[in-house]
């Protein structure tokens, strides 16, 4: 797909369409890079539990063990299926978003009793790791969408936050309403994100450094997934933060308008 249409600089019909022409070889070429690259992570994210299983159940076959031995490792199989399960589920997900087979309600959506139904859910997330979930600010605010979807958006970055913040840290889960628009924010005062990183943690598969050395859990798919979602609601999320900082993420999304 390297080749260009060498109309050199000519003024005409031509020139411009050949100019179009080779944009369009431009953009062709970067997305078929996209899916190569997609295609090498997820086979990579997908045989590194394989490798890790094959390698125990060799281990703790080589020659008869206590029972105990055959648990163990039964029980890190099981960790590792979960884990793949969990890739797969992104993935299929992410797949049929592409294809446009993902079914999506547009019904209104009361946002604050959907964080203070996360809220409730997150408190015990944290109380697993030691980190305080507290609600600030809530204020009412109605969006039109589809609730199940929403719910998924923010229990991903309430997860997040639990999950990338420090034992005894503390998250906090607000939501604003301008008139305009509602603004969802999740905010954690753990490992942080690289401001070169911030665009590429939307990318399917990109973990920070900083991530990766704080925890093995994770796929690199939810913020993918949470960009998605917040995009078919005309919206988008935000991210402020900073390498040991900390980090806020923000769903806007536009208010449902009552029918006038
Ligand atoms: P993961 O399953 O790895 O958490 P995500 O797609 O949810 O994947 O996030 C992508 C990456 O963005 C994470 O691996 C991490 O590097 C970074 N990230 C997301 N949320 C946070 C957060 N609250 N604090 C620090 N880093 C975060």
């Amino acid at each position: 797909l390297s080749q260009r249409l060498s109309v050199l600089d000519s003024p005409d019909e031509i020139g411009r369409l050949a100019g179009t022409f080779n944009d369009m070889i431009g953009r062709l070429d970067a997305s078929f890079r996209q899916i190569r690259q997609f295609t090498s992570d997820a086979s990579h994210e997908l045989r590194t539990p394989l490798t890790v299983m094959k390698g125990e159940t060799e281990l703790v076959l080589r020659r008869p063990r206590p029972l105990e031995d055959y648990q163990t490792v039964l029980e890190s199989n099981l960790e590792e299926i979960d884990r793949m399960t969990h890739i797969v589920d992104e993935l299929l997900f992410l797949s049929r978003a592409d294809m446009g087979e993902v079914k999506m309600e547009s019904l209104p959506v009361a946002l604050e009793s959907l964080v203070e139904d996360i809220y409730r859910q997150a408190t015990l997330l944290g109380q697993d790791r030691n980190v305080e979930v507290v609600l600030g600010t809530v204020m009412p605010a109605v969006v039109q969408g589809d609730e199940l979807r929403l719910r998924e958006l923010l229990l991903n970055l309430v997860e997040n936050a639990v999950k990338y913040s420090h034992p005894g840290g503390k998250v906090e889960v607000s939501l604003l309403n301008d008139g305009q628009q509602a603004r969802l924010s999740v905010t954690d005062h753990g490992i942080g994100i690289a401001k070169d990183d911030h665009k590429r943690i939307f990318d399917r598969f990109f973990r920070t450094d900083e991530a990766r050395a704080h925890t093995k859990k994770g796929t690199g798919l939810g913020l993918a997934i949470c960009a998605w979602i917040a995009e078919s609601h005309k919206g988008r999320v935000e991210v402020q933060s900073d390498v040991g900082q900390g980090s806020t993420f923000t769903v806007v999304l536009p208010l449902s308008r009552p029918p006038a």
